[in-house]
């Protein structure tokens, strides 16, 4: 988590302090339903170590993002989405449609997607 005491509005999904439709809790990575979904699936799978964008992502906190993505994939499968497919999203600055500054990545499923994103 954010070490500084203002928090992160996701850090405060981790701690407990904001309410989320959590799905996936586990040591390293915590996954919730997206309060605005775009897709019949549509679930946040982020890091508890606060890091604000992909753009932080380096050599030494690589682990973090490569344990969010294997969450990511295990809640995938456990969904069934693999079987028509799925899109696992990361908007990474305020232009790509970043909102929230804490990594997170999009699970979508459940529909078709169209390339490019726009
Ligand atoms: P971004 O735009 O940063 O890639 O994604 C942020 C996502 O967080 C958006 O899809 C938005 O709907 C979601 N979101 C924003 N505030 C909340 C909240 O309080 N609870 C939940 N569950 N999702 C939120
Ligand atoms: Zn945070």
């Amino acid at each position: 988590m954010q070490a500084t005491k203002e928090l992160c509005l996701f850090c405060r999904i981790i701690s407990g302090d904001i309410p989320a439709r959590k799905m996936f809790e586990g040591d390293d990575v915590i996954a919730f339903e997206d309060i605005n979904p775009q897709a019949p699936t549509h679930i946040l799978v982020i890091p508890r170590e606060h890091i604000a964008s992909l753009a932080e992502v380096n050599d030494r906190n690589k682990h973090v993002i490569a344990n969010v993505i294997a969450r990511a994939a295990e809640i995938a499968r456990a969904l069934h989405l693999e079987e028509e497919g799925f899109r696992l999203v990361n908007n990474c600055g305020e232009a790509a449609g970043q909102t929230v500054f804490h990594i997170h990545f999009h699970l979508l499923g459940g529909r078709p997607f169209k390339w490019p994103p726009g």
